[in-house]
């Protein structure tokens, strides 16, 4: 199925799965932490802090010279570089501390004997408490990247639904633009079949006129005198102008008729009418017209609507026409007239082909033809069902169809009574 996919692309409009620049910032602007609390710094800032520590140390050991504890200093900055830097540069922090405290600070002095027992047993607690403060650091650390990655992605989401958004409200607005083109391209073809209708009415009024004319005087011809070869050879291609001239008449009303439909101006002159007497008059012209048996059953009595006489005799004639095409002979057509509560019923019978249960919520649709009926060489538009569907709307009325493939179809139409005073 055609589909309409290509929008123009609008400034600032991003390809599907493309960033928008919002998006973009929104990720650098949580992913780049400040300068100096990048890792690399932290390993850099590791040797002077180590200076820092033995200097301090040396500075508390000179103000106290019997301190206990050389070792806290540097379990303060451990913590300091450990919660700035992370876990690298505290663990370089660690191994060099240890290394400084054993040669500078724990007894013997100036030896490293940092294997041997006594230092190891004076170092442990302080290695334990820096190995501790590393491993919460780094669970704090490992905590607040899940935090920023969370952070992160709900404004990827954020910027993503917003693009959304607007890449959807641009796909609207065009879409509305694209409406109101089709509907303008709509009324202008209405316009068009309405002007062209009306334009033709008029020489084929003329073509009628002129065959009829042709035809009147063959027939005083013919009754003075016998008619040539020649003349009845005329006068039966004025009869088959004639039979083609009514045929596009009908046409050309059914386009005018669908163009009224669709403009909304579809009018009925509604006077009191008897149903009996219309559908009398319509069944003997179809008789007559189409050499086909119909028969008409109708109750006694008038049976009065407020109703418009012409386009009621225009639903018959429809029902009865569409019978006579989708049936053949010898299968009779029944009009029956009945009057229920305050309805009159009217229904049409064939004896046909019938319509398929899938096609039947079809049939009162503008221009729709069963398939069946496309592929036969019986001609018709699709118009005249919408039309009388229409007509019987305008008259407060119901229209409805029963078929079945092969069996046949009976049309039935419902309108109200005229209320007595
Ligand atoms: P059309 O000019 O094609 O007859 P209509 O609007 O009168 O247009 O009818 C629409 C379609 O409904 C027809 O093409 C035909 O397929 C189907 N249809 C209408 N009346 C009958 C019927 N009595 N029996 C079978 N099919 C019918």
């Amino acid at each position: 199925m055609a589909q309409i996919n290509e929008f123009p692309k609008e400034e600032g409009q991003t390809e599907p799965g493309q960033q928008a620049p919002a998006q973009d910032a929104a990720q650098t602007q949580i992913e780049k932490p400040p300068w100096w609390r990048r890792r690399l710094i932290g390993y850099l800032c590791v040797l002077p802090i180590l200076a820092i520590i033995i200097g301090g140390t040396e500075l508390m050991k000179g103000i106290v010279p019997y301190l206990g504890y050389p070792s806290s200093i540097w379990v303060f900055f451990l913590t300091i570089v450990a919660l700035t830097w992370g876990t690298g540069p505290a663990l370089l922090l660690i191994v060099l501390g240890v290394t400084v405290l054993d040669y500078y600070f724990v007894a013997p002095k100036d030896q490293y004997t940092i294997l041997q027992w006594p230092d190891v047993i004076q170092l442990v607690p302080y290695v334990l408490a820096a190995a501790a403060i590393t491993v919460i650091t780094h669970q704090l650390e490992r905590s607040r990247n899940r935090a920023r990655i969370a952070e992160m992605h709900a404004r990827t989401a954020e910027a993503q639904a917003q693009n959304s958004a607007r890449q959807l409200s641009e796909a609207n607005q065009h879409l509305t633009e694209v409406n109101q083109k089709l509907a303008n391209a709509d009324r202008t073809k209405d316009r068009f079949i309405s002007i062209v209708a009306h334009e033709l009415k008029t020489p084929i009024t003329a073509i009628r006129g002129h065959s009829q004319l042709i035809q009147h005087r063959l027939a005083r011809q013919q009754k003075q005198q016998s008619l040539s070869p020649n003349e009845e050879k005329t006068t039966s291609s004025v009869q088959h102008i004639e039979e083609q001239t009514d045929r596009l008449t009908i046409l050309i009303n059914d386009l005018l008729d669908v163009s009224r439909i669709r403009s909304g101006q579809m009018r009925m002159k509604k006077e009191p009418c008897d149903l009996n007497e219309i559908c009398r008059a319509v069944t003997e012209e179809q008789r007559l017209l189409s050499k086909r048996t119909i028969t008409l059953h109708q109750p006694e009595g008038p049976l009065l609507l407020q109703a418009d006489r012409d386009r009621l005799a225009q639903v018959l004639t429809n029902l009865i026409s569409n019978a006579v095409k989708y049936s053949s002979e010898p299968e009779p057509i029944e009009v029956s007239i009945s009057q229920q509560e305050g309805w009159a019923v009217l229904q049409v019978r064939d004896y046909g082909r019938g319509i398929s249960k899938k096609r039947l919520p079809h049939l009162f649709q503008e221009f729709y033809r069963t398939p069946d009926a496309q592929v036969s060489s019986i001609q018709g538009l699709g118009m005249g069902l919408a039309i009388v569907k229409e007509i019987v709307k305008k008259h407060d009325g119901q229209i409805g169809c029963e078929s079945e493939e092969g069996q046949g179809s009976t049309f039935f139409v419902k309108l109200p009574l005229l209320q007595k005073p």
